[in-house]
């Protein structure tokens, strides 16, 4: 498969010219009135994990909990990332994305080995925990999330 190129970034619209942004999920374009794609049904709202390392990045909608660990089946979008990552159990956290833009973090009730972090603080094992636009979510030691936040609301994304 050839590397896919680098999107030239569009020029800003002209002021007044409502335009459509990509859908996170399926890509096909959301008017600016749309709470939800069309196409592919997925709503606007989202969040955007980005890890540095290993290279991961990870949208995820409204809807079942997201799971951030090293186990195939609880956490099938990043067991392989995190395949030789040790201080990432394989039941380590999970984040959840609710239809009013509001996120939160848990880890599983009997917790984590190396703890997972929001922001530098160590969160409670089986306890909800919110989640901001901007903040830093760390599992273990090493491994470092950047989170963004999408609501319902048309603007980037
Ligand atoms: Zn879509």
């Amino acid at each position: 498969m050839p590397e896919p190129r680098p999107e030239p970034r569009p020029a800003p619209p002209p002021a007044g010219v409502e335009v459509s942004a990509p859908c996170w999920n399926c890509r096909a374009p959301v008017a600016p009135r749309d709470t939800r794609c069309a196409s592919c049904g997925r709503a606007r709202t989202h969040a955007l994990l980005v890890c540095a390392e290993p290279c991961l990045e990870l949208r995820h909608g409204p809807g079942p909990p997201l799971g951030l660990g090293r186990h195939p089946d609880w956490a099938p979008r990043t067991a392989a990332a995190f395949a030789g990552w040790n201080k990432v159990s394989r039941h380590h956290a999970s984040i959840t994305v609710e239809p009013d833009g509001t996120a939160w973090v848990e880890e599983p009730e009997a917790g984590s080995r190396n703890g997972t972090y929001l922001n530098g603080a160590r969160i409670a094992a089986g306890v909800r925990t919110p989640v901001r636009d901007g903040d830093q979510l760390r599992l273990g030691l090493r491994v470092s999330f950047a989170i963004r936040l999408y609501g319902p609301e048309p603007g980037t994304g």
